[in-house]
């Protein structure tokens, strides 16, 4: 990786419905309008089976999705691909609503979710179902009506991507083999490593697919200060010794859940303008990630630059 000190801000997007639509727009667009304003490209990883369900019982909520995904490319956001379960594509069903599943799961060994669920569990060749999970991309990117991004990312939902060093060959020769450039999945269980860190997050997997290891969460939905403070406490401490070196070079991956906006336990702060205090929450959230970019000496960068870079 070139010399540099830059931060990756990844967005899972996810669990949104019907009747929360309204409220996510409302978020959307705040992100939007906040990313615009502070220069910081997030990298949202949109859930396809909830995309799918969605597109299916209701055709106007769909449109707001759409709509609030646009606003986010426009405003420099990259949009990428995120799936928990297995689904169909065109009656929007996933399998966990006909045969749903808890954990731990007898015999499973790590939360159980993508792989899980598609691979052990459905007996789906992973290969064909990255293939599946692609074009279903392409069809939200068409009705979004932007252009995809040159280096599209997956992230597999739960973290699961097997439970062997065999899965995760599979996974890794699934994702090369069907076009993605990049996975951000990788918490180091099966190599028994740890998660990603501040000068070692991004690497090459194959020779077209690299890895962007996510490094530390933050909650978007908590009160400032403490609760949105990066975690695990653990992780946020390492990294912070090491990214308070201000000559080092390195790529900082923050994974942020957009749900965790809507949480009800979290800073209830009615508002004026949306009844709930979501686009307020938006605004100090982006601040909030503005100021430790500073704070660290850290650039905010897109998927793709950093994919340039990975040697
Ligand atoms: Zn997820």
């Amino acid at each position: 990786m070139r010399a540099g000190r830059r931060a990756l801000f990844t967005v899972d997007f996810e669990a949104f419905s019907t009747e929360q639509m309204p409220l996510w727009s409302v978020a959307m667009e705040e992100w939007a309008r906040a990313a615009s304003e502070r220069g910081i490209p997030f990298a949202f990883f949109v859930s396809l089976e909830h995309v799918a369900a969605l597109r299916v019982v209701d055709a106007a909520a769909y449109r707001e999705l759409t709509s609030g995904l646009r606003a986010l490319s426009r405003a420099g956001c990259e949009l990428h691909v995120h799936n928990h379960c297995l689904f169909d594509p065109v009656t929007g069903v996933r399998s966990v609503d006909r045969v749903p599943f808890s954990n731990p799961v007898p015999g499973y060994p790590h939360r159980a979710s993508m792989w899980y669920d598609v691979v052990r569990r459905n007996g789906h060749k992973w290969f064909d179902w990255a293939k599946e999970l692609r074009s279903e991309y392409e069809r939200l990117i068409i009705d979004v009506g932007v252009p995809p991004p040159r280096e599209l990312a997956f992230r597999a939902g739960g973290w699961d991507t097997g439970t062997t060093a065999a899965d995760w060959a599979e996974f890794v020769e699934g994702l090369d083999g069907t076009g993605f450039s990049v996975d951000s999945s990788q918490l180091g269980r099966l190599s028994g490593t740890r998660p990603g860190e501040f000068t070692r997050s991004a690497y090459g997997l194959t020779q077209k697919l690299v890895e962007l290891a996510p490094c530390v969460w933050m909650n978007c939905g908590a009160q400032p200060p403490l609760r949105r403070f990066p975690a695990p406490p653990g992780a946020a401490l390492r990294q912070w010794r090491v990214a308070a070196l201000r000559q080092r070079p390195g790529l900082l991956v923050v994974v942020v859940h957009f749900d965790h906006l809507f949480s009800p336990s979290q800073e209830p702060r009615p508002s004026k303008r949306d009844g709930n205090g979501t686009a307020e929450r938006v605004v100090r959230f982006v601040a909030y990630c503005d100021k430790l970019l500073r704070v660290l000496s850290l650039r905010p960068c897109r998927i793709q630059e950093v994919v340039a870079d990975v040697e």
